[in-house]
Order: structure tokens, then C-alpha cells, then sequence
């Protein structure tokens, strides 16, 4: 068994299997023999399945937000803002299940017809991080299966048990064994199972680049499908013409969110010269108010980070970029609470040759750069390898569509810190990965086209 443990205290609050690679091939072969019959239900089936499985998790909230908050450390009314997204994804799907349309196309043959198929994909598998235990699984799975696909799941061993209790429900809801499976152990030898079995057809990964071009070179020797949802670095751009105020919660609210441990966290905020002073004051105002705790209790509070390393590699990255002379305006440092708390850190004096500029940082830091014109700034926001999102405040209406256009990102977010929710398409370009989950482009991931030309009609 692997100990899971509550980075708020270093308790260990549960266990998850370290299962063998017998158990996880067994997995395996449950996900795909269960796909014939899953497939061929009807989609209001499929749907009313969901459906069920919705409305037993959502009468019980509390019980997977404690889960969540003990095993990940996000505070409770995070957690159950979680559960809310989370079960949008299935509530969604549910109904997009019903919705799968095929097309007629006029034919080039007049003694045929052509017609365009959708069928699921086939049996898939899925691995999510532990930054969203909740979230991240539903919104994978409700898809694949509204699609017709059954699934395979390895969760983050960091937070399993929100991820057992969904299948728990699962089961109760009436989605049977091998239509959702879920495997935890290894996490190298169960994504080399996944990816080496011809009869997978599909991979979904949420994490890290470095891990995602791995399995997606795996995939490439079975041709697999993928969904890729990868790293981030985005950027924060506040123009002169900001509403300020809003830009302050939107950017406090975005960033703080998981204690930073978010991809689509504001990584970079880009701040106009006219406003500067001003907004790095009321940021700092914002900030300070905001207490560093553990997440057992209704206010919102900013929680432990995840595990040591993620703490070594936050404090790093401020400590260089003080080295190399950036000014702190707030924080800077591990919490005096000690363990894994890092306080909310406001730096400014920094340029793009800081390691901080060109990483992840997954805390709670806000680094902050001075710029003057739109097109320096839009160069600036575009200089990273990653493109998963971009905010921008601006009440120009010109610019804000210039914005939308240049900014290299698979999101563009004007005047609002907050990205998303079941019916948008999320996903990034570039180094942040490929696919869309979400909406009704995240169901295409799932299906495959079948061009049916219907000739001899006229003998
Ligand atoms: P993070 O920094 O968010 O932990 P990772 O990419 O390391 O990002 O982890 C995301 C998910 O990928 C987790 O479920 C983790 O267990 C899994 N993972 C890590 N390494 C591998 C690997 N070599 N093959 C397959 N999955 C992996």
C-alpha cells in the first residue's frame, strides 16, 4: 500500500493499492471486454447512467470536499467550488451524450449516398495529477463514457481518495466494472501498460510537459489518440485602461486559488507603466489580508503546497530572483507556520532571464513586470515555450480583440481571472500540449469518423 499523506500536518490520512502488474493488466482487460456492450447501449442509457451518478455525488458534497481538503490541503469552500466544476462535466456530458450528430454530404455520385458516422473511439485510459482530485477525473471520464468509450483511470497517488470515492458512487450509480476502471501503483510501469496495449485507443494525460512528450511518444507506437493538457506560464497583462479593482481580485483570485497550484495560475503579470504604482499598492493591500492555513474551515485561506519538493522548488525560484535583485513587496519566504506552507509573495524588479520568468512556479508568488506598449507587452506575454492561457484587462474594445487574435494561447481571457467551466473548450497550444476537454469539442476527442458511401441505388 502507498500512504497518503495531508500536506497540512504530514498525517497519513489513507491508502491507496500499489497493485502489481497482474492487477493492472486485469484492469486492463476488464476497460476493454466491457466496451462491445457500453458502446452499444442507446446514448439516453448512457445518460441516464450519468445522470444517476451526478445526483448521488452532489447529495453527498461534504463528504468528498473533507476528503479532498485532508488528502490535497485546498480549503473547504475551494474544495466544494471543485466539486461544483467537477460535476458540471458530468452533468454536461449527460446531456451531450444525446447529442453526438452525424452528417449527410451531398454526394458526388448520383447513384450514392455519403454519409458521416461518429463512434466512440474504443476502450480509453486517462492519468490526472493531484492538483484537482475531483475535477480532473470527471471531467475525463464523463466524456469518454457519454461517447461510448469505456475507461481506465490512474489518479495522482498523491490524492486517490477522492478518486476511489467517485468510483465508489460510480458503482452505486450503476456504471459497471470495466467501464470505469481505476488502477493506482507505479506510475511508469501502469503509463508503459497503458500506452504499450494496442487495444487502448486513446490516452488522456493532465500534467506535467516533460511527462506528457513522454507518453505521447509511447502513444506513437500504438498510434494513439491523445488529449494532452500540459504546463503553463500564463501571462497577466493590466492596461492603463483597466478597471482596476476588478483586476486586482481577478488577478488575487486566479493566482491564490490551490495556493497557486493551478496550470492556468497567472504565472507572469504584465503591468502598464500609468498604473503601475497604483495596482502593485492595492495588490499588496489585497494580499496581506489573506491568511496562510490549514483548509478545514469555511474561509478561505491559502493552504500547504503539495509535497516538499513543490515547497524546495517555490522558495528556490524567490531566492534567486532576490538574489538577482527583485524587490519584495510581500512575503517571500515559508510560512512561520512551517511544514509546507509558503507565505503569498509579491515580487517586482524582475526580467525575462529570471528562472521564475521561464517556470511553473505551482505557488503562491506573484511576479510582477512594468511594461509600456501594447506591442512590447504582447511580445513579452508570447515569449515562453508554453500556451495555455492569457488574461488581459483592458476596456479598449480595439484592443481587446487584438488581444484575442495575437496572444499565442488555446485561451484568451478579457477581463476576468476566471477561465473555466463544463461548456468552454480548455486546452493549450504549443509546449502546454493538444485536445480540447470541455464543450462539445471535448466529446470529438472521443469519437472517430466513418465515411459510409451508400452506392448502387439507382442499379
Ligand atoms: P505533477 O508535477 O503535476 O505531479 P506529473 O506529470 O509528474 O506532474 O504527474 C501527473 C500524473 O502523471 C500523475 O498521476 C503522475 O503519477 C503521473 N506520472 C508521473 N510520471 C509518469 C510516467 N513516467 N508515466 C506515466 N505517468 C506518470
Amino acid at each position: 500500500m502507498i500512504d497518503v499523506i495531508n500536506p497540512a500536518d504530514g498525517s497519513v490520512v489513507g491508502q491507496t493499492p500499489m497493485m502489481s502488474a497482474a492487477e493492472v493488466a486485469a484492469a486492463i482487460d476488464r476497460t476493454c471486454a466491457a466496451f462491445p456492450a457500453w458502446a452499444q447501449k442507446t446514448a439516453t442509457e448512457r445518460s441516464t447512467i450519468l445522470r444517476r451518478w451526478y445526483d448521488l455525488v452532489r447529495a453527498d458534497k461534504r463528504v468528498f470536499a473533507e476528503i479532498m481538503v485532508r488528502e490535497n490541503g485546498k480549503c473547504l469552500s475551494e474544495a466544494l467550488g471543485e466539486i461544483e466544476y467537477g460535476l458540471g462535466f458530468i452533468e454536461w456530458y449527460a446531456e451531450e451524450a444525446k447529442r453526438v450528430y452525424g452528417d449527410t454530404i451531398p454526394s458526388h455520385d448520383p447513384n450514392a449516398s455519403v454519409l458521416v458516422m461518429k463512434e466512440p473511439v474504443g476502450p480509453t485510459a486517462a492519468i490526472t495529477p493531484w492538483n484537482f482530485p475531483f475535477m480532473m477525473i470527471t471531467r475525463k471520464i464523463a466524456t469518454a463514457l457519454a461517447a461510448g468509450c469505456t475507461m481506465i483511470i490512474k489518479p495522482a497517488e498523491e490524492t486517490p481518495l477522492t478518486a476511489w470515492k467517485l468510483l465508489e458512487y460510480a458503482r452505486e450509480a450503476g456504471i459497471p466494472s470495466g467501464v470505469f476502471e481505476m488502477v493506482t501503483g507505479d506510475p511508469k510501469a501502469i503509463g508503459e501498460a497503458f500506452t504499450s496495449d494496442t487495444r487502448i485507443h486513446k490516452v488522456s494525460f493532465t500534467g506535467s510537459t516533460r511527462v506528457g512528450k513522454l507518453l505521447a511518444s509511447r502513444c506513437g507506437e500504438t498510434l494513439k489518440k491523445m488529449t494532452l493538457e500540459l504546463g503553463g506560464n500564463a501571462p497577466f497583462l493590466v492596461f492603463d485602461d483597466a478597471s482596476l479593482d476588478d483586476a486586482v481580485t481577478g488577478l488575487v483570485n486566479a493566482k491564490l486559488r490551490n495556493s497557486g497550484q493551478v496550470c492556468i495560475s497567472p504565472n507572469r503579470v504584465f503591468v502598464q507603466d500609468g498604473i503601475y504604482n497604483t495596482f502593485v499598492e492595492r495588490l499588496t493591500a489585497a494580499v496581506s489580508k489573506i491568511r496562510v492555513d490549514q483548509g478545514m474551515q469555511d474561509e478561505f485561506v491559502v493552504g500547504p503546497l503539495i509535497n516538499q519538493m513543490a515547497l524546495d522548488k517555490v522558495t528556490s525560484l524567490v531566492d534567486e530572483a532576490v538574489a538577482r535583485g527583485a524587490t519584495v513587496k510581500l512575503g517571500g519566504k515559508p510560512d512561520v507556520k512551517g511544514g509546507l506552507f509558503y507565505q503569498p509573495t509579491i515580487l517586482c524588479d524582475l526580467d525575462d532571464s529570471f528562472a521564475i520568468h521561464n517556470t511553473e512556479i505551482f505557488g503562491p508568488v506573484f511576479p510582477i513586470y512594468r511594461f509600456s506598449s501594447e506591442e512590447e507587452v504582447i511580445r513579452c506575454a508570447n515569449n515562453t515555450e508554453y500556451g495555455l492561457v492569457s488574461y488581459a484587462w483592458t476596456r479598449d474594445v480595439g484592443r481587446a480583440f487584438r488581444l484575442s487574435r495575437k496572444l499565442e494561447s488555446g485561451m484568451v481571457i478579457l477581463n476576468s481571472g476566471s477561465v473555466g467551466t463544463a461548456s468552454v473548450p480548455f486546452g493549450g497550444i504549443k509546449a502546454s500540449g493538444y485536445g480540447r476537454e470541455g464543450s462539445y469539442y471535448g466529446i470529438e476527442e472521443y469519437v472517430q469518423v466513418k465515411y459510409v458511401l451508400m452506392a448502387g441505388q439507382n442499379r
